[in-house]
């Protein structure tokens, strides 16, 4: 999972700040690895690194980034490729005609396939990432064709899975939402004629953009100087299917994606829960963040009053959230604290957005009961994960996914609560509501999936060695 963030304005001004203020917006999607590329009239100047956006560009960096009437800007969840910089995007390619960066959120399903017909053609690579996958393969097209547009619209034939890109050319700036559309995009305008296009809307605010629309399903949008251009090819290929999981965990409560607020997606899954899930309690309480809308949300249908109780330390640095196991483990303590007063003797409703390991909950519980909770009740807004991810949220192999590997009641008792309740898939796929919330993938949740997926998880020779070296 990625954040991407393009500018294109009339002239050459300090885009890399616009951009650094959007990537901001775009943190929660990604804390690995964050980069920026300013177009200079067709010189693209690039920094790219591990960390937070705030820790990687210090004002020198930005200054040193100069004016341009171009941007591009990315922040990276390290599922492969974790603490290696290599992997940090946008990646930015000279080729033959040119030069052009790219900026990819999701994960291709023929990435492997790609990559071996590339390497027979003697291609090499630095890194296992997608975004070079792609780079390769719309590199190719460019060559063949006479525009960036062009040659991403033939890419698009080859590219399988889910890709929300952004492509800088000298010139232009290409977004694409893979014909599925598995992850939002969206752009906007500020008043002075600068185009924003982004992950999520949350950054068009940002950056003082309002938001005109998302990009749809197979869509192509052209940013250039003659304006912007759709080009809809391979739109209504298949059905939709947009990952309802962007709704429960991962986009910010104040972005708005395909329509509907995920705010709003958030408080209806509350609600649902409350119809399902009835219990008799003294208090609701969300885990921060994406638990808190939700608990609102159940706690206005059941009629028990919303707590506050949890208070989450706003100023914890990559150390804490980077990836991985033993982090996930060590974090929470520093990260929430239990606001006593508050739980104490009480009966209290947990509302969180998700169990995947178990490891979280657990502790979060723990934390509860320590505090004096009299019963701990949690409710979960989102089905039990039984099945792997393919399309780039980074949900394990099954033999790491609690629900796969104990009954519901063995969860509840393994997380110490007193009763466990989850979100029905019926109503999971009910929280987005709108005219363009057509269609969502839930195979993390049913293990089906709305594409064809890799049999074999890539790894080979060249991935070991590249985990080695980390
Ligand atoms: P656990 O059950 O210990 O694996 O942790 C579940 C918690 O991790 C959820 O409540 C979310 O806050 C968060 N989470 C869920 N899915 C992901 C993901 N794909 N990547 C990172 N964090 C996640």
């Amino acid at each position: 999972m990625s954040g991407i963030i393009g500018i294109i304005a009339k002239e050459p001004v300090d885009v890399a700040s616009s951009i650094y203020y959007g990537l901001f917006a775009l943190q929660h999607r990604g804390q690995e690895s964050c980069g920026i590329a300013v177009n200079d009239d067709g010189v693209f100047r690039t920094f790219r690194d591990n960390g937070l956006v705030n820790d990687v560009f210090t004002p020198e960096r930005l200054s040193d980034l100069g004016l341009g009437n171009m941007a591009l800007g990315h922040v990276r969840y390290g599922a492969e490729g974790r603490n290696n910089r290599t992997y940090a995007q946008p990646l930015v390619i000279n080729h033959i005609k040119g030069n052009m960066a790219v900026a990819h959120d999701g994960k291709l399903t023929n990435s492997q396939e790609l990559r071996e017909e590339l390497e027979l053609c003697g291609s090499i690579f630095h890194t296992t990432s997608d975004a070079e996958v792609i780079s390769y393969i719309v590199t190719k097209e460019r060559l063949v064709t006479n525009s960036i547009e062009d040659a991403v619209n033939n890419a698009m034939n080859k590219l399988k899975g889910a890709y929300s890109m952004c492509i800088m050319s000298p010139s232009k700036i290409v977004a694409v939402r893979d014909i599925n559309g598995f992850h939002s995009m969206c752009y906007g305008e500020r008043e002075d004629g600068t185009y924003i296009v982004a992950s999520e809307s949350c950054a068009l605010s940002a950056v003082g953009a309002t938001f005109i629309r998302d990009l749809e399903p197979g869509e192509i949008v052209v940013f250039s100087k003659e304006g912007v251009r759709s080009i809809t090819d391979h739109c209504n290929k298949v059905k939709k299917s947009m990952c309802v999981f962007e709704y429960v965990y991962f986009a910010r409560p104040d972005s708005v994606a395909d329509g509907c607020s995920v705010h709003e997606a958030r408080a209806r899954a509350g609600a649902f829960l409350a119809q399902e899930n009835k219990v008799d309690a003294d208090i609701v309480i969300g885990v921060p963040d994406s638990g808190l809308d939700a608990a609102i949300g159940y706690a206005r249908e059941s009629g028990i009053p919303y707590g506050i109780g949890f208070l989450k330390n706003k100023y914890i640095g990559r150390t804490f959230i980077a990836p991985g196991q033993a982090a996930r483990e060590d974090k929470v303590r520093i990260k929430l604290n239990v606001i006593s007063s508050v739980v104490k003797g009480k009966r209290v409703v947990m509302i969180d957005d998700s169990i995947v390991r178990g490891t979280t909950c657990k502790k979060i519980v723990k934390l509860l009961r320590d505090a004096g909770a009299a019963e701990v009740h949690v409710r979960v807004t989102a089905p039990p994960f039984i099945a792997p991810c393919h399309y780039g949220t980074d949900i394990d192999d099954k033999e790491a996914l609690i629900a796969c590997n104990y009954t519901h009641d063995e969860i509840c008792e393994i997380i110490g609560a007193d009763t466990l309740g989850f979100l029905t898939m019926e109503h999971v796929l009910q929280i987005a509501q709108g005219e363009k919330c057509t269609g969502f993938c839930v195979g993390c949740f049913n293990e089906q999936y709305p594409t064809e997926v890799p049999k074999t998880k890539y790894k080979n020779k060249f991935t070991e060695k590249i985990s080695e070296k980390k």
